[in-house]
């Protein structure tokens, strides 16, 4: 059997992996990675200390073998067809590098370079909850809230390669400052660690309305996504609130885009969607209320977690094979 390797990495928020597979086990409609290495970010990553990590990685996965193709998850703004990383969300010092040319000279072998949220929509369309859709919205909601379409089987990027910005859809232009400069985002209203911002604040401002906030800051001294949705579920009046209006400003933007565009499917993946069915409901609920009523759609779960890019990253090589 004439079994291929692929090489995929991602460079993430706070972890780089970088993973191998076969094309005998996809053949198979597997989803099984032959070798799958992780490392954290140090406290202050550069672009030296990532490029050196992910080397190191890709050493360790390909264990001696030879890749046939090189997919990559980019955490930030990509050009697609040059493969040169505009900058990282999260790291400073990519400005500029051409990712794909230097992967290109240590391999030899084709390499494409994409962010994760166009990387993630199109690992869940080929492998996970959109397999079959003809078009899709990828929606991640976790420390930002970033978009990634699938339209006709292929990833969708738009004139600029900036489509599926849906995180800074303004809900609300008397609500609060967003980091882009604009005021009441999706991004603003919805993502863990604005919550977390705003709920510190609220805690001060009116702690009879936040009993269980209030335990988790006097144990834990700070408060993050997974705490909200926790004291939401205990009834936590400033929690539910919070989880609400993120649920809300969600829905909200996906029924604005709904109309817009009248994709079958949306999903969801990153750490807020797991803030159990509060959250949900009302997700589903505020979509529905903002779309016509002639325009039908899903919104389900992600099903590939984080390693979403990962996959996303083996179809790009698939799909340009
Ligand atoms: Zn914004």
């Amino acid at each position: 059997m004439n079994t291929e390797m692929f090489l995929v990495l991602d460079f993430g928020g706070t972890k780089l992996t970088a993973a191998t597979v076969t094309t005998a086990v996809l053949d198979k409609g597997q989803l099984i990675w032959r070798t799958r290495k992780q490392a954290f970010s140090p406290i202050n990553p550069s672009f030296q200390t990532d490029w050196q990590t992910m080397r190191q990685l890709a050493d360790a996965a390909l264990d001696g073998g030879l890749p046939v193709a090189v997919g990559v998850s980019f955490g930030g703004p990509v050009d697609f067809e040059t493969g040169i990383v505009r900058l990282s969300h999260h790291v400073p010092g990519w400005e500029g590098v051409p990712l794909a040319q230097q992967l290109t000279d240590m391999f030899g072998v084709p390499v494409w370079v994409d962010n994760d949220a166009n990387v993630g929509a199109l690992g869940e369309f080929w492998f996970g909850a959109g397999k079959r859709c003809d078009s899709l919205l990828y929606v991640t909601v976790s420390t930002g809230v970033g978009g990634g379409w699938v339209i006709n089987g292929r990833s969708w990027r738009g004139h600029e390669r900036m489509a599926g910005e849906i995180g800074h859809m303004m809900l609300d232009p008397n609500g609060p400052p967003c980091l882009c400069g604009k005021n009441g985002c999706v991004e603003r209203l919805a993502s863990g660690p604005y919550m977390a911002a705003d709920a510190m604040h609220l805690v001060q401002k009116h702690p009879e309305k936040a009993p269980v906030l209030r335990k988790m800051i006097q144990e834990h001294g700070q408060l993050n996504g997974r705490h909200i949705a926790a004291a939401a579920a205990s009834n936590d009046p400033v929690a539910t609130h919070l989880l609400q209006r993120s649920a809300w400003a969600i829905g909200t933007a996906i029924g604005n885009t709904a109309n817009l565009i009248n994709p079958k499917r949306f999903i969801l993946g990153g750490g807020i969607t797991k803030s159990g069915h509060i959250w949900w409901n009302k997700v589903r609920q505020a979509a529905q209320e903002t779309a016509l009523p002639e325009i039908h759609f899903d919104i389900i779960p992600a099903l590939l977690g984080d390693d979403a890019p990962l996959w996303g990253a083996v179809a790009m090589c698939l799909q340009n094979k």
